[in-house]
């Protein structure tokens, strides 16, 4: 790995940030008094999309004109499709609707095709259609600002350490792509260290030589990220033995994992498990990794990524993002927020081009 400047640290959306764009749609004018039915039935026979869930059917007419403005259907995006008759892809049930109401002459017109992320938003776009906005939960809310300046160069210091590790390369000959430093931001104490160590195992294994402390370390799953995590808990061992603490089963699978592998006819048995709040009252202090913060030289992976949820970091700040690897929204994946999940961990990038 090359040695790379870091600049500011960035905060990576769980979802890349909606822009406005528009979509179009059929308009027609409809007196106060028949809207109410008028709209019922819109409703009810013409659905808009999911995707137009954030769109108000009905707004006031802005020229003037005392008819509210119903939107009747979308519109097909080709501008050959000039006039509603035109527009082949308008549905049976809206021209059945405009037919039985005698509505007047359709309007094409646009409304905002995203639903906004942020009240600015709303209230920018708000202002071409009335459009709803739902304020997001609280647990998987955006931090609002950037980091401190006293933050950001923490964030430095300890990604630079990632990155050094990285450069210094995992001995036996093996270039690492990747290094992480667990830290406990309470203390500054570097709770764990990890260092790819996958590299080779096959060949090594395979000759039968000897192995040295390095080589014994390799296996296809050993990832800085879990190989950090691994030195975390053997930490936690080390200085806090089974024996004078007895630890409580693990955390409660994620929502949704609960396959059923017992034999036919049979449920398995879960064994009780503990909730993070009963574990941390047990064994006086929190699982794991819990309220630390991981810094990478390079993107973590989905492997990793779903390792961390489960370590229940705090946050994860990595230097170079990763469009092919990535599960931090440097790739195609953001799984910080996953709803489904049941534990988020905020994400920062350096974003250095490596
Ligand atoms: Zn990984």
């Amino acid at each position: 790995m090359a040695d790379v400047a870091l600049g500011e640290p960035t905060h990576v959306p769980a979802t890349p940030p909606p822009v406005f764009e528009l979509a179009d749609v059929w308009t027609t004018r409809v007196d106060k008094r028949a809207c109410s039915l008028l709209l019922k039935e819109a409703c009810a026979e013409i659905p808009l999309p999911d995707a137009l869930a954030h769109v108000k059917r009905v707004r006031k007419a802005d020229d003037g004109d005392d008819r509210l403005r119903l939107v009747v259907c979308i519109a097909s995006s080709s501008s050959s499709s000039s006039s509603f008759d035109d527009d082949r892809d308008v549905p049976d049930a809206a021209r059945a609707l405009v037919t039985r109401h005698a509505l007047p002459p359709l309007e094409r017109d646009t409304v905002p095709a995203h639903a906004p992320r942020t009240r600015e938003q709303w209230e920018a776009w708000n202002a071409r259609w009335p459009i709803s906005w739902k304020k997001p939960m609280s647990h998987l809310a955006e931090p609002a600002e950037s980091p401190s300046a006293a933050d950001a160069e923490t964030m430095r210091r300890w990604t630079r350490e990632a990155i050094d590790d990285a450069r210094r390369g995992g001995g036996g000959g093996c270039v690492i792509a990747n290094a992480v430093v667990i830290v406990d931001p309470a203390s500054g104490r570097v709770v764990a260290r990890g260092r790819d160590a996958t590299g080779g195992w096959r060949i090594r294994r395979r000759d039968g030589e000897d192995e040295d402390e390095e080589d014994a370390r390799r296996h296809p799953l050993r990832h800085a990220v879990l190989d950090a995590i691994d030195a975390a808990a053997s930490a936690d061992l080390a200085r806090d033995p089974p024996s004078s603490s007895p630890l409580p089963p693990p955390p409660p699978p994620p929502p949704g994992d609960d396959d059923d592998f017992g034999g036919v006819g049979e449920k398995r048995r879960r064994a009780p498990t503990a909730s993070l709040a009963e574990m941390t009252a047990e064994i006086g202090r929190g699982y794991l990794c819990t309220g630390y913060d991981v810094y990478c030289a390079r993107e973590p992976c989905v492997m990793c990524a779903m390792a961390l949820t489960h370590s229940r970091v705090r946050r994860v700040i990595y230097a170079i993002p990763s469009a092919r690897h990535g599960a931090l929204g440097g790739g195609a994946y953001s799984l910080q927020k996953e709803r489904t999940l049941n534990h988020h961990y905020d994400v920062y990038t350096f974003g250095v081009d490596a």
